[in-house]
């Protein structure tokens, strides 16, 4: 197995361009689990880690440019404000140590519809921006990026450079079943983001098809009963029934199996759950903030 080690984005795109086959290395939290347990065996190992810019992110006025090697432990330390629903996501990702190296680019490269930012990059809107040598850089809208189990947009000769996810404009939260607390693959997930700003929500499902998806028909659904109450201008405590329909739509939306971690039944009940759950404690804090800024004025 050859090593690459470029020491800039630009040589990187250029040994992609030449080695199509070479596996991008970056925290290697799970590029190197594969080769240990001998699940792969590349040609090339292309070594991200010289590559300053991917470490780097900036705070735009609508949203982050997320390079795509930022480790959770920074998106949780430094941008729980701009991405909220990322940073909650970032926190149940495995142990501190896997945090410190693990990054949201690892999570896309790998595509597992298990991955924590998945929900959360799917409910606040984001773009994946990647790049070749040949063609230059493209961003490719996060709905488009999961094109099967473990399979995403990318071509064999791009990179993804950074990920650009909307700056939280309301509440946001992530909801992760496990076998317990830590260290643990998501049996499902389910992240809920309110866009006040749009009066639309978006949600994001995790380990429950196979591929990470949105409910949608359970967003069009409770953008529309939030639009006919007013519940946006008045705040009003949505009533159960719509908690209730928005949840029984989101079970709807996943396809599940059953597997080793847990049943498709299973998997759709506790996803009704917790998009009526993750609703409650949106909507309360959306609430919480109307009172405090109308105490205000
Ligand atoms: C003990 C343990 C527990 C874990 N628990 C969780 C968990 O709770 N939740 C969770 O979501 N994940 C978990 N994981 C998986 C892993 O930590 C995450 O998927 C992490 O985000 C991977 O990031 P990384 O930088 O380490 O990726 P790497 O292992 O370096 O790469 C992962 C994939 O992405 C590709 N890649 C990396 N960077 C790029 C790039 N810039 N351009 C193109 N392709 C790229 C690689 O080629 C590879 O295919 C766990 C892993 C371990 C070992």
């Amino acid at each position: 197995m050859d090593f690459l080690r470029p020491a800039s984005w630009e040589e990187a795109l250029a040994a992609k361009a030449e080695h199509p086959t070479a596996v991008p290395i970056a925290g290697g939290t799970d590029v190197m689990v594969e080769i240990n347990f001998d699940h792969r065996r590349p040609e090339y190992l292309l070594d991200l880690n010289r590559v300053g810019d991917l470490y780097e992110w900036e705070v735009g006025e609508e949203s982050v440019r997320l390079g795509a090697s930022v480790p959770y432990t920074r998106i949780m330390e430094d941008l729980r404000a701009e991405l909220p629903g990322l940073a909650l996501a970032s926190h149940t990702v495995a142990s501190p140590q896997i945090r410190n190296r693990g990054g949201v680019g690892g999570n896309l490269g790998t595509a597992s519809p298990a991955g924590d930012a998945h929900p959360a990059l799917l409910a606040a809107g984001a773009e994946v921006e990647v790049e070749s040598a040949a063609r230059g850089s493209r961003l490719i809208p996060i709905d488009d990026f999961y094109t099967g189990v473990k399979r995403n947009a990318l071509q064999p000769d791009e990179l993804i450079r950074a990920v650009h996810i909307k700056k939280a404009d309301g509440p946001q939260q992530y909801s992760k079943v496990g076998t317990r607390n830590a260290m643990v693959i998501a049996v499902c997930a389910f992240g809920l983001a309110l866009h006040p700003g749009t009066r639309t929500v978006r949600t994001g499902i995790g380990s429950a098809a196979p591929t990470p998806v949105r409910a949608r028909a359970a967003e069009e659904f409770l953008n529309a009963a939030l639009e006919e109450g007013g519940f946006w201008d008045n705040g009003k405590i949505i009533t159960p029934s719509v908690a209730k329909q928005f949840a029984e739509l989101c079970s709807a939306a996943c396809n599940p199996i059953d597997d080793v971690r847990g049943t498709a039944s299973y998997r759709r009940h506790a996803v009704g759950v917790m998009a009526r759950r993750t609703l409650t404690w949106t909507w309360e804090s959306y609430r919480g903030t109307r009172n405090t800024s109308e105490g205000a004025a």
